[in-house]
């Protein structure tokens, strides 16, 4: 599903990522773990396409299409989701609004009519139970005044309504209380399939009671130094990333 190719990338001619190689198959859920700074983000921003990243260097494919050549709208149309694709506030624009759009652009890049009124409200209704996310949260401006749990519930709202192929979430550890932490569970756990893939990006060790990854790797100075089964989780819990460091010491 997603394959990276010793995937080299950085800003402003700051090399960040060192060569990422990563196979993720339908059906799996991979979390990337590691120190702050060690570029988990950069990583998830580059599959995103953010612009300011610059690719030097690898290959990413994604179902079978070349993904650093594809615009981040293309991108969502094949099937790709991104937490913080669209983090940004709209007045006067409905978070219904904005995501009936971005439903039937997904619909329209695949061939497939736009949904009618009555499909998208049963939609939203059976994804509204999902997330717990409430009515008037919906009906209020994108992003405006969120707080950060209705910011969180909106995404995975998103993100249900989506159906993505593969998700990519960046968790930073900073704001998941046990609420978030239920929404963001709730919507990854609803989403496995046979079919479809997770990509978590997690600071935190307690996310991963809650969702079970297949694997678990270790980014550390730009580069995968480290892969395993889900307790490695727990090794990392247990002895924090001084141990990573130590096996490691040149690329401190
Ligand atoms: P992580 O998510 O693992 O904490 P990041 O990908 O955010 O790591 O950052 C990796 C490195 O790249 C850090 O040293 C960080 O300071 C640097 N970096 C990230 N974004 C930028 C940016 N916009 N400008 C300059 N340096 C950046
Ligand atoms: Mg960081
Ligand atoms: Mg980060």
């Amino acid at each position: 599903m997603l394959s990276i190719e010793n995937l080299h990338a950085g800003i402003e001619g700051k090399k960040i990522l060192k060569g990422i190689n990563l196979e993720i198959k339908p059906g799996e859920v991979h979390a990337i773990m590691g120190p702050n700074g060690s570029g988990k983000s950069t990583l998830a921003s580059v599959l995103a396409g953010r612009p300011e990243y610059e690719v030097t260097q690898g290959k990413v494919e994604f179902l079978g299409k070349d993904l650093l050549e594809l615009s981040p709208e293309k991108r969502a149309g094949e099937g790709l989701f991104l937490a913080f694709q669209y983090p940004i506030e709209i007045a006067g624009l409905s978070t219904t609004h904005f995501i009936k759009t971005s439903v039937n652009e997904v619909r329209k890049y695949r061939g497939q009519q736009p949904l009618d009124a009555v499909s998208f409200l049963k939609m939203m209704k059976e994804k509204m139970a999902l997330v717990n996310i409430e009515k008037t949260l919906l009906s209020r401006s994108l992003n405006e005044g969120f707080s950060g749990g209705e910011k969180k519930r909106n995404e995975i709202f998103q993100m249900a309504m989506l159906e993505p192929r593969l998700a990519i979430l960046d968790e930073t550890d900073s704001g998941l209380d046990i609420d978030a932490i239920r929404i963001v569970s709730n919507g990854v756990n609803a989403l496995r399939s046979k079919d479809n893939a997770v990509l978590l990006v997690t600071h935190y060790q307690r996310l991963l009671d809650y969702i079970v990854p297949d694997f678990v790797h270790v980014l550390y100075n730009g580069q995968i130094v480290k892969s395993g089964p889900k307790e490695l989780a727990y090794e990392l819990e247990e002895r924090g990333y001084d141990f990573i460091k130590s096996e490691f010491p040149a690329m401190e």
